[in-house]
């Protein structure tokens, strides 16, 4: 297939894939795939998911798109859903601009002016996602960038010495996705909390990637107990529809007021549409099934990817897991292996091999993917 009429901003594989059910995917020439990568953590709840579907369905035959001028209720009805009790929601359409609102937000409530971001945090591209994301060469050639943003290693206790009463905001992903799925360590998190509030600088938890059920918590930052003063969220929050949410705090509000903030397309109905039907469907039992998934696929990697020579470590929550190759092994090689073999994965920063199957897989699919990495990986090394 010829992409000679598109920016080449990704290393496009050579597969096109134009259907899909539940957990399986199928080329242009009816190859049919297990999918680990969920369209890197956005199909969740997998391909063709009927009440998405319905939802959205139903709502093509009412209005498509109204001002944000005009109240509609499925906005109300999902930031409902979606947000923790006593904080206030504001709807973007990607994870990108939803990390620029609450740059924006925690610069103007504090009226402070300086961010702290960590190393390899991935927030985004445009202009203030991307002075926090913590990456040289994907900064490069885009300066000067917004000013104000410092970093710091993550798990990394100096970074608590950074933060002091200068500092508007820090930001960080609970478990960094793009970075190479590394976890932060509850302790560490805290104390960063902990800082935050000692020094009146405000926490943001960038849940692109870790948020809706991913770890199967609804959000990551559960897990080690946090209290986020905001929270961002997109990738999953609409399965496939182009989303994304910052969460505040109650108090937080009115630093937004009328012609502060604001973007044409946020909290589209068709895309609440869709949001509403997958927060109805991210119940306690189901976050508890996705629990028992990922206990099931940490099991069988630790039992037969662990000891390969290919490997050196294995990492992550929940269904949001990183396998480390050796330097030797090149990670995208293992991927189009997989794909010749009917599995998608993905890559992550460091040499790693990142795995995000749809919430819906099941122990069966997790196995056969499993073994499939398995003889891969030995044939690599
Ligand atoms: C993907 C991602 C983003 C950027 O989201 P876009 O929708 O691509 O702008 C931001 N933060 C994290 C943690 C992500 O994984």
């Amino acid at each position: 297939m010829t992409t000679e009429y598109l920016m080449p901003t990704y290393n496009r594989f050579s597969i096109e894939l134009v259907d899909g059910h539940d957990f399986h995917l199928q080329d242009n020439t009816g190859k049919v795939y297990v999918d680990f990568t969920s369209g890197i953590g956005v199909c969740n709840l997998g391909y063709h998911n009927p009440a998405t579907q319905a939802a959205v369905t139903e709502q093509l035959q009412h209005v498509w798109h109204v001002s944000n001028l005009y109240p509609h209720h499925l906005q109300t009805e999902v930031a409902a859903l979606l947000a923790p009790k006593n904080y206030k929601t504001f709807f973007c359409n990607s994870g990108t601009e939803a990390n620029e609102a609450a740059f924006k937000l925690a610069r103007k409530y504090t009226n402070r002016k300086e961010i702290l971001a960590f190393n390899y945090g991935f927030h985004g591209r445009t202009m203030g996602s991307l002075s926090i994301t913590g990456y040289p060469a994907i900064q490069d050639g885009f300066k000067p960038l917004v000013a104000g943003a410092h970093f710091s290693g993550y798990n990394d206790n100096k970074a608590l010495d950074t933060i002091n009463n200068q500092t508007a905001a820090v930001i960080l992903e609970v478990i960094q996705g793009e970075g190479g799925v590394n976890v932060g360590e509850k302790i560490w998190l805290q104390a960063i909390e902990k800082r935050c509030h000692d020094t009146g600088a405000l926490l943001i938890i960038d849940e692109v990637q870790t948020g809706m059920g991913r770890t199967g918590y609804k959000f990551a930052h559960e897990i080690a107990n946090l209290h986020p003063d905001i929270i961002t969220v997109a990738k999953g929050l609409a399965n496939g529809l182009p989303v994304g949410a910052m969460m505040a705090k109650a108090q937080l509000a009115n630093t937004f007021g009328p012609g502060s903030h604001g973007n044409t397309f946020g909290g589209n109905p068709i895309v609440m549409a869709s949001a509403k039907a997958v927060l109805q469907q991210l119940t306690p039992s189901f976050l508890q099934t996705v629990q028992a998934k990922g206990k099931v696929l940490h099991t069988y990697l630790t039992q037969t990817i662990l000891p390969l020579s290919a490997v050196t470590s294995i990492s992550g929550v929940g269904l949001m897991i990183g396998i480390h190759l050796e330097a030797s092994v090149e990670v995208i090689e293992v991927v189009k292996k997989l794909q010749g073999r009917g599995l998608l994965t993905l890559s992550a920063r460091g040499n790693t091999l990142r795995l995000l199957p749809p919430l819906i897989i099941n122990d069966e699919a997790i196995k056969w993917s499993v073994q499939q990495i398995k003889i891969v990986l030995e044939m690599e090394k």
